[in-house]
């Protein structure tokens, strides 16, 4: 690393303005001046009450609470990264990190968007397109044909019996676990169609649809991907992601456990050539379904994920310095990535939410205590009189440990778990505690399924 040119001072950008909020906005920040370079934070009228009481001069300052008006108001971010003399931008994850549209603005105001070319956002962002582009890299996919769905319930109902009930229908433009439906028989197969091409034109602008064998206990196993932009790929690991709650990711671990060691390499480096063949930059993670010793593809993320810092622990990187470091221009040595994961991790995504019913719960934090010690990080924006506003999503803070060993890790996270304190909200907390001592997540290894099948046996009343 010390041989890289920008500790020689030859830089594409002093300044990175982050185009986000929260505890993302924080850890970007830390990760440019850990660098030595600038970072310049923008905040929504919501935030920036919340911001000016800690910071020097505050953030930038580009809207309305409403994200529409303001984190996701292209032409506010580049005028905010213009004024401020920035001369690349941050998206974090969510907002803007998957807008091809933006990257390309950003690009033609003379501004280094830290993510990958528009170009791969678009293909990615297409789960069709991405679905045709991992067939061609040979990278084993769901069951179900890379092509768009008709109108016509008849040839639907025939793409249907070929894949075999029941299948998935999906929009295109899919994102945050919305845009799907699973279908059992050809009965439901009209209906199916039109509720979630409605969905997906209302939610996504986007009506395409596709159609995919459901799996019915499959993991969500993911790989971590970085490239620098010239032909350099490597992946970083895998990681589980099953325990979920409406396809939300609840709890990640790191390296997901079980998995045959030739089977990752092999499904790992088929992941970095599929980067080569598009053209990829910077970090990314291809999801997929992990079921009877089998992967399968179910998407790209052109973006860092939530729960990078898993990653992060067992592979010993820092994902967002690197990100920092591909988009200066700096090449990746892919060998020194070549090394096995050390240890174990976990990430608990701490929501202001019910833990019962899971509404939101806005509000202000009268007191926050989070743990501290060996093998534990905490990624937050919160701190004691914090107002956690309404208008976004409900992550708080995200509480990561990392021990030689998972049953280490796996006590050490309920040891972490039981000196986090946080008053004034509800918060998700209880569930998380309930997790760390569910037999069965303990023992490794549940499906998509074990979380919701928990919350229906009522897993978390009187929590
Ligand atoms: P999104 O972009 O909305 O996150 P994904 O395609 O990544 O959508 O799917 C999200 C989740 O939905 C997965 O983690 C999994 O739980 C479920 N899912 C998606 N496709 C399938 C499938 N073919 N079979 C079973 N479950 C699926």
């Amino acid at each position: 690393m010390s041989e890289r040119k920008m500790a020689r001072g030859l830089r594409r950008f002093d300044t990175v303005l982050i185009a986000n909020r929260g505890e993302i906005a924080e850890r970007v920040k830390r990760a440019c001046l850990a660098m030595n370079m600038g970072a310049v934070a923008i905040a929504s009228e919501a935030d920036a009450a919340e911001a000016s009481a800690l910071e020097d001069g505050g953030p930038l300052c580009i809207g309305p609470a409403t994200a529409s008006k303001s984190y996701l108001n292209q032409a506010a971010v580049l005028l905010a990264a213009r004024a401020s003399g920035a001369g690349a931008v941050h998206p974090g994850y969510g907002f803007l990190s998957e807008n091809a549209d933006f990257a390309e603005a950003l690009e033609r105001a003379g501004l280094v968007f830290i993510g990958p070319p528009a170009s791969a956002i678009r293909i990615m962002g297409d789960k069709i397109a991405a679905k045709r582009a991992m067939q061609q890299a040979g990278v084993p996919c769901v069951p179900g044909p890379g092509e768009p769905l008709t109108d016509d319930v008849e040839v639907t109902c025939r793409v249907a019996e070929e894949i075999g009930y029941p299948v998935i229908i999906k929009a295109a433009g899919g994102g945050g676990g919305r845009g799907m439906r699973v279908v059992r028989n050809s009965a439901e197969i009209a209906d199916a169609v039109s509720i979630t091409r409605e969905e997906a034109r209302r939610a996504f602008g986007k009506p395409e649809l596709y159609m995919e064998k459901f799996l019915e206990k499959p993991r969500h196993v993911e790989f971590q991907v970085l490239c620098d932009e010239y032909g350099n790929a490597v992946w970083v690991g895998h990681r589980d992601c099953s325990l979920q709650r409406r396809h939300q990711k609840v709890v990640e671990e790191a390296p997901a456990p079980g998995i045959d060691a030739a089977l990752a390499a092999a499904t790992g480096a088929r992941c970095a050539e599929a980067c080569r063949q598009i053209g990829y930059r910077g970090v990314g993670t291809f999801e997929f379904l992990y079921e009877n010793g089998a992967f399968f593809f179910i998407e790209m993320n052109t973006r860092l994920q939530v729960e990078h810092p898993v990653t992060e622990a067992t592979a010993g990187v820092d994902l967002v310095q690197e990100q920092l470091w591909v988009a200066q221009g700096e090449t990746i040595d892919p060998a020194s990535f070549d090394r096995p994961a050390s240890g174990h991790a976990f990430e608990c995504r701490i929501n202001a939410e019910d833990p019962e019913t899971f509404a939101a719960s806005p509000g202000r934090i009268t007191l926050a205590r989070f743990p501290v010690g060996t093998g534990i990080r905490v990624d937050t924006h919160v701190h004691d009189g914090y107002r956690v506003p309404a208008y976004y999503d409900s992550l708080i803070a995200k509480l990561i440990v990392h021990a030689p060993t998972r049953t280490e890790a796996i006590l050490l996270m309920r040891k972490a778990l039981a000196e986090t304190r946080i008053d004034g909200i509800s918060t998700n907390l209880p569930l998380h505690v309930k997790i760390f001592n569910d037999p069965d997540f303990v023992a490794g290894t549940v499906d998509i399924h074990h979380l919701e099948k928990r919350l229906k046996e009522g897993f978390c009343a009187n929590a």
